[in-house]
């Protein structure tokens, strides 16, 4: 009897398309204080059809680019051909997902918007999250409850700077950017409200601010599609994400987006009056990257970025053409 119960339970949990993994079970193995919490974790992730496996970036992040000063880079791209960078890299993303935002708290005291989460002409690149106004040394506070997957210093004036990423028992994840000093270590767990760090102006960064992202199985959602930062609150219980809405935002490169749009037409004028003008060109190969060909041709990675509106993560494909001058 209890075993037929079992069979039962287990083909309807397959039915569901729910994985049913003794792996997370088997690798985490958390104090037993913190049992609950993990209990929590590991249930909200079965949710969603996959075990996410929860993976240490620190190491590969480390090596990316070092020389680069790219304005906020997205630190889910990099790396993007690589399963141990994005852990949700492979993961199948559903189609549409219902969050529960109830437990919310605010990730700065009252403030305000200085820039929005969307497309930046002067970078020729996506903002994936939204700049919130604060002074160095002002607390910054967990969204939700969590635990904490990324403490890091991605350099004073690079990046993120000092950043924080948590990933939340509702399935989103939240960075925090820009940080002056970190109040939680790797593997913490968080409630919604708990500070987690001081607001700063390091990295690439003009003034102190928190950058704030919110994001789904990688994919940046708009931060102010979820709170409403000018009452400090949530629009909704819950938010509802739908792929198709993000689509472009994960896998977003100018060159294969609104950038080649936009240019779509002018092009071929545009490449012959700057071939007169010294341009020059190059066809990808098997095996190039970024920093290769950028070697290789005694220019850097950043400049052919600026000439192509690739960022420093763009996938390569061979048989491209790019300028190198
Ligand atoms: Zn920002």
């Amino acid at each position: 009897m209890k075993y037929n119960l079992k069979t039962v339970f287990l083909t309807a949990m397959a039915t569901a398309g729910i994985m049913f993994g003794s792996k997370a079970a088997d690798v985490i193995v958390p104090p037993a204080a913190h049992n609950a919490e993990h209990s929590d974790l590991i249930a909200g992730q079965l949710n969603i059809g996959n075990q996410i496996k929860v993976q240490d970036t620190e190491a590969f992040l480390g090596n990316l680019f070092p020389e680069e000063q790219e304005p906020e880079m997205d630190i889910y791209e990099e790396g993007w051909n690589s399963q141990a960078v994005n852990c949700y890299t492979g993961v199948a993303v559903p189609d549409m997902a219902t969050i529960d935002v109830t437990n919310f708290h605010m990730p700065t005291d009252p403030t305000y918007m200085t820039s929005p989460y969307g497309y930046r002409r002067r970078f020729r690149r996506m903002h994936k999250g939204v700049d919130l106004h604060i002074q160095v040394g002002d607390t910054i506070y967990a969204a939700f409850d969590g635990k904490v997957r990324i403490v890091r210093n991605q350099g004073r004036r690079q990046g993120y700077g000092l950043y924080v990423v948590i990933r939340h028992t509702n399935e989103l994840e939240t960075v925090y950017g820009h940080l002056s000093k970190f109040l939680v270590q790797p593997n913490d767990y968080v409630k919604a409200g708990d500070p987690i760090a001081l607001g700063g102006n390091t990295g690439f960064s003009t003034g102190p601010h928190l950058h704030f992202e919110t994001r789904y199985m990688g994919y940046a959602i708009n931060p102010s599609a979820i709170f409403d930062f000018n009452n400090h609150t949530t629009h909704t219980d819950t938010y509802t994400f739908t792929k198709s809405t993000y689509m472009n935002a994960r896998d977003y490169t100018p060159d294969k987006a609104m950038y080649a749009q936009e240019n779509a037409a002018p092009a071929k004028a545009k490449a012959k009056a700057t071939s007169a003008g010294g341009a020059k060109y190059y066809t990808v190969r098997r095996g190039d990257t970024l920093s290769r060909i950028a070697a290789r041709h005694s220019t850097t990675v950043s400049a052919i970025c600026r000439l192509n509106g690739l960022s420093t993560s763009s996938r390569l494909s061979v048989g491209k053409k790019i300028r190198l001058k």
